[in-house]
């Protein structure tokens, strides 16, 4: 079988147990002769799966029963139109905090429903670090205050540190840093995510939100569009994508058996402090992020040579480093390495970067 690294932003590398496990249920789940992907939604076994996912995730998060978790479809993406069309009527006011284009875009996006104010932004400094959370400047109406906390393409997020109690409503992208750090989640009153980041393929989104913000809200919301729809039957209103949420649930256990978030943090500590402190003590490589607004998922770099920067991603895909080249906006290099890229996976591009670093110089 061919090894490689995969530092994909996304979808990205998954743990091979998660794989080996779903390889080896493929065919015959648990003894019903079937495959999660050919089982009714509306089956005990599938709910057995939904379920356990479920607790499991909510567990993970340290979430209490003042919320509820929802497996919805639509990518994060949708999250951007949902949240204001779910949360806001047309003339009220929510803070954005502009920390990338996710963040842009989720303001673009609520536009078309409210009345989002920028809060602050960093675009003017190409993102290179998260801008003051000072509550005093919002809009005495806002109805609530929304941050991306991890900066997937600039490589920047928000520390458990810099999110202190807020007077108003926090909701929060969480969709590439969800479950690597401990983050106290009850702080939030939405959280969304993406599972193809850190969590588990492409396909399911899970979002997580205070019970009291499951209303009825604006008519003219489609039904889809609606958390209510989703919370009032546990995700299962329509098909949810089954397989997805099986392969997500089975990511909740291995990090679980891992031991916890706690763990998870502490390694992905490890793995981006000897990035870090590589490209730092390096005369080629440049990470331009501000030291405490840095990623623990993805770590950006440059050589400051565009050709120099194309010939280290090709040279590395030769070594088995796969997906190192910079979001297309941005360029250079991004390596994301979540929670499922093992530490010789970091060594492995280590190796690879003195190497090149001694035969470009
Ligand atoms: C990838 C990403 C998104 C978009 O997710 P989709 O599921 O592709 O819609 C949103 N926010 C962040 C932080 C991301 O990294």
């Amino acid at each position: 079988m061919k090894k490689i690294y995969n530092f994909s932003a996304g979808p990205s590398t998954l743990p091979v147990e998660v794989l080996e496990k779903a390889q080896k249920e493929m065919l015959d789940y648990k003894n019903s002769g079937m495959s999660v992907m050919e089982m009714s939604h509306r089956s005990s076994l599938y709910d057995e799966i939904h379920n356990e996912a479920k607790e499991d995730l909510m567990e993970l998060m340290g979430l209490d029963e003042d919320y509820e978790l929802l497996f919805l479809q639509g990518g994060g993406s949708t999250q951007f139109a949902m949240i204001p069309m779910n949360l806001l009527n047309k003339d009220d006011i929510a803070s954005y905090l502009i920390t990338g284009s996710w963040a842009d875009k989720a303001y673009k996006e609520a536009k078309k429903f409210a009345k989002p104010e920028i809060l602050a932004s960093s675009k003017e400094d190409i993102y290179t670090y998260i801008p003051e959370i000072d509550e005093s400047k919002m809009n005495e109406k806002s109805k609530f205050l929304y941050l991306c906390v991890n900066n997937t393409i600039y490589g920047t997020r928000i520390s458990p540190e810099k999110i202190g109690k807020l007077n108003k409503p926090l909701v929060a992208d969480i969709s590439s840093n969800i479950l690597s750090e401990k983050y106290d989640y009850n702080k939030f009153d939405l959280v969304f995510a993406g599972a193809q980041k850190n969590l588990g393929p492409a396909g399911v989104t899970i979002v997580a939100l205070k019970k009291d913000l499951i209303k009825e809200t604006r008519e003219e919301i489609p039904t889809m569009l609606s958390y209510k729809t989703h919370a009032d039957k546990n995700s299962l209103y329509n098909t949810p994508p089954c397989f997805a949420i099986y392969v997500t649930g089975l990511v909740a256990k291995w990090i679980k058996k891992m031991g916890g978030v706690e763990a998870m943090e502490e390694i992905n500590k490890e793995k981006s402090k000897l990035l870090y402190d590589f490209i730092d003590n390096s005369s080629l490589y440049k990470n331009n992020v501000k030291l405490e607004d840095r990623s623990l998922m993805n770590i950006v770099f440059v050589t400051g040579d565009a050709e120099l920067d194309a010939k280290f991603v090709k040279g590395a895909k030769e070594k088995g480093l796969e997906n190192l080249k910079g979001h297309r906006t941005v360029g250079g290099m991004r390596a994301s390495i979540y929670n499922a890229m093992p530490i010789e996976g970091v060594k492995a591009l280590i190796d690879y970067m003195k190497d090149f670093e001694r035969e470009n110089r």
